[in-house]
């Protein structure tokens, strides 16, 4: 899933989005509820029809963002006191009231209020705001359960930090509770990436095979496969989008950054193996110089080339499970991205 922050994919249109092969994106209920309020979104129809994208929306809670962007935040039993980041008003979030903002704006997959766990956090700290996190997901799924008709689903979320037992319980007790789906969150925060691994099979274990396993805000084209090989269903990432804006494409060739003065007379493709809009009409020698002069056209064009090659590689991604072929994937990814890795560090 691309992820469209504040309902648009950041230079994207919708029907390009679409064009590109993507029928789910993602959007952040903590941006949409704060501005312009999910009872705008309502009114407009929802967030399909406020943002003209026909096809899936899944929403998260918004309780990453609250942790992440206001410089004031409280947790209670009873929900999260935090400060918007655009006025410093005082706003509560609580289970009920996040589930509440995602019917508003009509999401198809809506995710349980969770708390955030920063890397790294102690035991007791981590075990307490798993319970929470547990806790809230009950509430969650009774004020869901309490709508006559939903439109969407809702899926619990996995916590548990970075300690073995606290995320095998986590992800008993969450898929005890009858949701459609399960979550794996609290990942990528700035852990090693062999916790990382260690605490997605801790999950994954005990998650039942038949429903969707998704792993919030993961990664890489790397970290993206070695998570399906885990048994991993579903992902989310600024990555691509982000990336893009920075001048860093990812493509067959490993890591390109547009912004090296050593493509300022390359009039070769930015991917020579890539079929997209980008690679097929314009050279790198091109594409930098917009990058350069901040044209907003380099950023159109430069997004539009890193989510076709995220699009691509899911298509080899589900190809490659059917001929139980990932391991290929892997290793060649493996050996492309370490190469080309500190060259864009620079
Ligand atoms: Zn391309």
């Amino acid at each position: 899933m691309p992820v469209g922050t504040q309902a648009s994919i950041k230079a994207l249109d919708p029907h390009t989005v679409s064009a590109l092969g993507f029928r789910i994106l993602l959007c952040n209920t903590y941006h949409l509820l704060l501005r312009p309020g999910t009872e705008i979104i309502k009114k407009a129809g929802g967030l399909h029809k406020f943002m003209n994208f026909p096809w899936l929306i899944l929403t998260d809670s918004g309780g990453f963002q609250v942790f992440s962007l206001s410089s004031f935040n409280k947790i209670t039993k009873e929900g999260i006191i935090f400060r918007s980041y655009l006025d410093g008003s005082e706003i509560f979030l609580n289970p009920e009231g996040a589930i509440l903002a995602q019917c508003e704006l009509g999401s198809d997959i809506m995710m349980v209020l969770d708390t955030c766990i920063p890397y790294p956090c102690d035991f007791e700290k981590t075990r307490e705001l798993t319970n929470l996190t547990h806790h809230w997901a009950e509430r969650c799924l009774e004020s869901y359960l309490s709508i006559s008709k939903p439109k969407g689903v809702l899926f619990g979320i996995v916590q548990g930090g970075m300690y073995e037992d606290l995320r095998s319980f986590s992800a008993r007790y969450v898929s005890s509770l009858p949701f459609p789906g399960y979550a794996i969150g609290g990942l990528s925060v700035g852990e090693p990436s062999e916790i990382r691994i260690k605490m997605i099979e801790c999950a994954v274990e005990h998650l039942p095979e038949e429903k969707p396993r998704y792993l919030m805000g993961v990664g890489t084209p790397l970290d993206i496969v070695e998570a399906v090989m885990q048994g991993v269903d579903m992902f989310d990432c600024v990555l691509p989008t982000r990336n893009a804006r920075r001048g860093t494409l990812f493509t067959s060739q490993g890591y390109v950054n547009i912004r090296n003065s050593r493509y300022k007379d390359d009039f070769s493709p930015l991917d020579p193996a890539c079929a997209c809009y980008t690679c097929r009409n314009f050279t790198k020698a091109y594409l930098r110089h917009l990058f350069q002069a901040k044209e907003l056209l380099a950023y159109t064009l430069l997004t539009l080339h890193n989510l076709y090659y995220y699009a691509k590689l899911m298509e080899r991604v589900r190809l490659a499970i059917y001929l139980d072929s990932l391991e290929l994937i892997y290793e060649e990814l493996t050996k492309l991205y370490q190469k080309t890795a500190e060259e864009v560090e620079e």
